[in-house]
């Protein structure tokens, strides 16, 4: 028994923080399905356990709860959860069970959306509030948010009082549009759908849930006054008439026909435009639905089918790497097409090297794959027992495959990444980098307008900008004589704009806006930057070992250097003016004699360089200061014969401090 309280509360308080994160964060913590299987086996328990049962229980509360960030809207008829199935066999228990209650109209079938739960109450036919599930009875007033969902009629005919619910979804195109926008960007990349919408509807500012283009899809009504209705299918055909997109539903009336029906909606999940978590199955008869009432949490009559992540053997028969649009490479396993969760897998992802080296996957070996939910394919395990002879451990290529370019892995992380300044794979966030606001800042040059003219092949690099003339833009879709004419003048523009915008332009690893300036004012050209070695760039002050050898890297490869030559012959500005930091050494040389206790002698001439200041290896009568260390030599001797200014270590110091 005490393993069983143990067991009880760990779940409750793991389940509790998962769904906290889920329902108040839009994150996910875990996987749904793991999830799922972690509340089954709480309510087995609980069942098993009856003296253990709570009130506050996750499986008898509603997961979620409104935010103090919105308004409350106590729900006129609370939103409920469904009680969710695994197996066909749970399907059929539930159809046995109802099955007579449930009487001629027999059950609907319906897609599960995997959104965002809301109802929309209508007062005098208009639209007047909208609010999230919240904890079931009191959500979270999301109306100007939802107003930006076309799809929501905002006025209806010959309606007076009308709640309906629905389920908010992000359209899998629209999701995968934004977040290859967000990755150009360089922005955290929404997980799922599911999160897209739920963060989207959440937003404070309504222009910026519109621009996520959400939809739904409306699957109840919760109340209407001076209608009557016999089936639940009815009113999903009084809405659809009403002009709410409705979900599609099948009549069953038979437990055969409910789990092909199910199966069907699994198959063929892929078709859809949102993503599935499952099928309801619901009795149709309303007045079934009334007699039956539900538990705290779920009602009584309908069952949500839950499909189960599939898992499928294949062959591996290539693994290919892909160059992402951030010059991350990633590997792709190609696979001896099998279907899977409604599709035809034939490849799946293998996430990154450190993946393939754990499992030690090798091409030509019989690997598991898996899809969960809508999630793309991935490759679980390796079937060692079926390993072919011969099967050699894979080596991940040690330069980028689009462009030849150096890789490198990015610190504490497991990527790898390629840093090709003409990378093709990368072209497209290159080019919006280079003409963004803190970089070459090209105005009317967004992500659009660069993929237009990737598109019409008119530029190849970021140098090639530099070529574009009026009239071969003003051809162009979007473009008139006037922007054209702007955009040209934009870029015209851009090449006065200096060393330091345009070293940040270039996108080289680990030189952000701030290394860019520091790098320009210290060494004031390209030139200079190009000649200077790791040495060189670790003397100057913010610049640490691993920038200076990215930075080095970077300007050793051969495509940098053509990228750089074509700048410079489009008559791009490459220089700045030197300033040494606060220029307090600047005209001065120092010569460094003796041990100094606290600095190397290079750490003592970077400091110095940093500053302006040169550093010479021998005293004479244009040496500014001679520092001397412990057992100063003949350098010290020479100075005093000179009149050179003598520092020791500690009046060194002082010169350093601003
Ligand atoms: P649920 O998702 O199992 O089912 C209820 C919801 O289904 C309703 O709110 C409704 O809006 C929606 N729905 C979609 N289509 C529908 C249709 N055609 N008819 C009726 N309802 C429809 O239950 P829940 O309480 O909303 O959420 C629990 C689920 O959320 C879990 O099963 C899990 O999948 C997920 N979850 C995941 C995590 C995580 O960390 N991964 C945490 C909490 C919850």
């Amino acid at each position: 028994m005490p393993d069983a309280i143990k067991e009880i509360n760990a779940l409750r308080a793991e389940l509790r923080r998962y769904s906290e994160s889920y329902y108040n964060e839009d994150k996910s913590l875990v996987t749904d399905f793991e999830y799922d299987a972690k509340m089954r086996r709480l309510r087995e328990l609980e069942e098993a356990n009856p003296e253990l049962r709570d009130a506050n229980s996750p499986t008898v509360v509603v997961g979620g709860v409104a935010s103090s960030a919105f308004a409350p809207v106590t729900h006129t008829v609370p939103l409920q959860s469904l009680t969710d199935v695994f197996s066909s066999a749970e399907v059929e228990a539930f159809f046995e069970k109802t099955a007579e209650a449930a009487g001629p109209d027999g059950f609907t079938v319906e897609p599960k959306i995997d959104g965002l739960s809301v109802a929309l109450y209508y007062e005098n036919g208009e639209f007047v509030r909208g609010a999230t599930r919240g904890d079931g009875n009191v959500g979270e007033d999301v109306t100007a948010n939802l107003n930006t969902i076309a799809s929501i009629p905002k006025t209806l005919k010959n309606v007076t009082s009308l709640a309906v619910r629905g389920e908010v979804y992000m359209p899998k195109a629209v999701f995968e549009e934004l977040n290859a926008e967000r990755e150009i960007r360089g922005e955290q990349l929404m997980a799922n759908p599911r999160n897209g919408a739920a963060g989207s509807l959440r937003q404070h500012d309504p222009k910026i849930c519109a621009e996520r283009r959400l939809d739904i899809l409306v699957f109840n009504i919760q109340q209407v006054d001076g209608r009557a209705f016999q089936t639940h299918a009815e009113t999903l055909d009084y809405l659809r008439e009403l002009g709410f997109h409705t979900i599609d539903y099948t009549v069953a009336d038979t437990a055969v026909a409910v789990t092909d029906e199910i199966a069907r909606i699994g198959d063929e999940r892929g078709k859809f435009d949102f993503d599935i978590d499952g099928a309801v199955v619901k009795i149709n008869a309303l007045s079934v639905r009334e007699e039956l009432g539900s538990t705290s949490k779920a009602p009584r009559w309908a069952v949500a089918y839950k499909y189960p992540p599939e898992e499928r053997e294949t062959e591996l028969l290539d693994i290919i790497i892909q160059v992402g649009r951030t010059g991350v490479l990633t590997p792709k396993a190609v696979v001896k097409p099998v279907r899977l969760s409604g599709t035809t897998v034939s490849n799946a992802t293998l996430h990154n090297a450190d993946f393939i080296a754990e499992r030690d996957i090798r091409i030509g070996d019989t690997v598991i794959l898996r899809k969960a939910g809508e999630i793309i394919p991935e490759v679980v395990q390796v079937v060692a027992a079926k390993r072919p002879d011969g099967a050699v451990p894979y080596e991940f290529p040690a330069t980028c495959p689009e462009c030849g370019g150096a890789v490198s892995r990015d610190e504490g992380g497991a990527a790898i990444r390629c840093h090709g300044a003409e990378c093709p794979a990368q072209l497209l966030r290159n080019l919006a980098h280079f003409a963004s606001r803190k970089a070459m800042d090209i105005e009317g040059l967004g992500i659009a307008i660069a993929k237009q003219l990737l598109e019409e092949k008119l530029v190849a690099s970021a140098a090639d900008l530099y070529t574009l003339d009026a009239k071969t833009l003003e051809k162009m879709e979007r473009f008139g004589k006037k922007s054209a004419d702007n955009l040209v003048a934009q870029i015209e523009k851009s090449k006065s704009r200096g060393l330091a915008p345009l070293l940040y332009a270039l996108g080289i690893p680990q030189i952000g806006e701030s290394a860019a300036k520091t790098l320009a004012a210290r060494f004031g050209s390209m030139d200079a930057i190009t000649a200077a070695s790791v040495e060189n760039l670790t003397a100057v002050d913010d610049i640490g070992e691993v920038t200076a050898a990215y930075l080095r890297d970077w300007l050793e490869m051969p495509q940098s250097q053509h990228l750089l030559g074509k700048l410079r012959d489009a008559g791009v500005d490459m220089t700045a003016e030197i300033k040494s930091e606060g220029g307090k050494f600047s005209g001065m040389t120092f010569v460094l004699t003796g041990a100094l206790s606290r600095y190397t002698r290079d750490e003592a001439a970077a400091l110095i360089e940093a500053r302006g200041g040169k550093v010479s290896g021998s005293v004479s009568k244009k040496t500014s200061v001679v520092v001397a260390g412990e057992d100063a030599g003949s350098k010290l001797t020479k100075a005093q014969e000179l009149g050179v200014r003598v520092a020791d270590e500690s009046e060194f110091e002082e010169m350093l401090k601003d």
